[in-house]
């Protein structure tokens, strides 16, 4: 379907995509793109620690869930592998949309801006991120908004991140405000870090969704939701059974696969009626997140845009490790490597309910040209004389939308306002009987893009 966008938005997306980018700021961030990281180091440093940690739990309490399993290599608070790592980038173990080019936050800056246009310009703008990595995301939204103040005009706009790692909280802290944030003084505070950006725009850090302050707000997750614990169910003669973690009994330093005897309280609770796969993964940390996101957005009004790599409920083992750019075996050197799980939309889509409309998912390729990165990509290359940056940005832009790269591996899926996709009401005693009922703004990104 093409469909032109209003006028508004088409202004706004032509004042930030034609706004003069120097070719170095435009080059710098491509550099970093994955097609150029290195190998990884042999030698596997092995993390006894937590390793340690998981079998003594086991051995006290017997095996536990793949969930269970995640959670603890993940986001322990001590040893887990987001709270100690700097995982991101050429030097760590994957890179993400953000990393590989600007542009791709400079799109989602738009779409932040052309929603908040769809639901009447509120007074208050509140940018939620979870997980949000080294802040480069947030930081390409906060120059668009730069870009866009005007349009903006004088809504109190706020940046709200969730973020379980300390270390990435500094990390993002240093990018969004340079020196201008503090620790909280004490660990209970729900707000465990606050700052403000060069200008004077409000930044917290919460750990917990729960805690970000009620108000209309646009919530932001990009490789978020396949970090979230997964649990794993196998289909057997004897109904569902849940996937566990247990210590390999040949070899007391290893960790193996087994299927729980009888049924759990997850697989009894978590398997769809009608389910036809006969193995299935569930993240039903994910469905609460979505639960909670659909009841502000229907609230207090706003949008979610979730984008992950993911599948619309047919794909069946997913759960997988990255170590080095490089597949990693889940069960070994725990707390070494990521662990991801591809996002089931078709779940997120159940947990969000009737209450919120949901788009998508759409590939990231067609999410992205419908954003107009063509144009956007022109701009770049008519400003930039030095070839090798143009060579940068040309191969991240291949990495973003190449059907086989990223292009259809990733989608996006929104959650908005019920009222955003309504038609908009006709006022009684206005006499528009030969014009139908004009259609509700497209939502940017779902829809074709056209400037005609
Ligand atoms: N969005 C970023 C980073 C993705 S990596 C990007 O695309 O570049 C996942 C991020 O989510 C990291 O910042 C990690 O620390 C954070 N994270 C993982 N699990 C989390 C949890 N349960 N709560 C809050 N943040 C979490």
């Amino acid at each position: 379907m093409r469909v032109c966008l209003g006028a508004k938005t088409q202004l706004m997306i032509s004042r930030v995509f034609f706004h003069p980018v120097s070719p170095s700021v435009a080059g710098c961030r491509a550099a970093q793109c994955r097609l150029f990281c290195s190998p990884p180091s042999a030698e596997e440093k092995p993390r006894p620690s937590m390793l340690r940690h998981l079998t003594s739990k086991i051995k006290a309490t017997g095996p536990i869930t793949v969930a269970e399993y995640m959670r603890e290599v993940l986001t322990n608070p001590v040893t887990g592998y987001y709270v100690k790592n700097n995982m991101l980038g050429p030097d760590g173990d994957f890179i993400t949309s953000p990393e590989i080019s600007q542009i791709f936050g400079e799109l989602l800056g738009v779409w932040i801006v052309s929603e908040w246009m769809g639901a009447g310009q509120p007074k208050q703008l509140q940018v939620v991120e979870l997980g949000p990595g080294k802040g480069s995301l947030a930081s390409d939204v906060l120059r668009v908004f730069s870009q866009l103040r005007s349009v903006l005009g004088n809504a109190s706009v706020s940046l709200h991140l969730v973020e379980v790692s300390p270390a990435l909280s500094q990390i993002q802290a240093k990018s969004l405000t340079g020196n201008q944030s503090q620790e909280a003084d004490s660990e209970d505070e729900p707000v465990y870090r606050r700052g403000e950006t060069s200008s004077g725009l409000p930044v917290s850090w919460y750990r917990r969704l729960d805690d970000i302050p009620a108000g209309f707000t646009i919530f932001l997750a990009h490789e978020f939701f396949d970090a979230l614990p997964i649990h794993k169910f196998q289909k057997t003669q004897k109904g569902w059974r849940e996937v566990l973690v247990d210590i390999n009994p040949e070899k007391q330093e290893q960790l193996r696969f087994v299927l729980a005897p009888a049924p759990t309280l997850a697989s009894s609770s978590l398997i769809q009626a009608g389910e036809k796969r006969s193995h299935v993964e569930v993240c039903a940390e994910g469905g609460v997140i979505v639960q909670q996101l659909a009841r502000r957005i229907v609230k207090d009004g706003g949008a979610a845009l979730i984008a992950d790599y993911g599948h619309d409920g047919d794909k069946t083992d997913t759960f997988r490790g990255f170590k080095g750019h490089q597949l990693h075996d889940v069960l070994s050197s725990p707390g070494s490597a990521d662990l991801t799980a591809d996002v089931d939309f078709s779940y997120l889509r159940k947990m969000a309910g009737e209450s919120v409309a949901c788009l998508g998912p759409v590939t990231q390729r067609t999410f992205l040209k419908n954003m107009g990165i063509d144009s956007r990509m022109q701009v770049l290359l008519r400003n930039c004389s030095d070839p090798s940056t143009r060579q940068q940005l040309i191969s991240s832009y291949d990495m973003l939308t190449n059907r086989a790269k990223m292009g259809e591996r990733f989608h996006f899926f929104s959650l908005l306002h019920p009222n955003r996709l309504r038609k908009p009401k006709i006022p009684k005693g206005l006499k528009l009987e030969k014009k139908p009922n004009p259609a509700p703004l497209p939502v940017a990104g779902f829809s074709e893009l056209s400037f005609s």
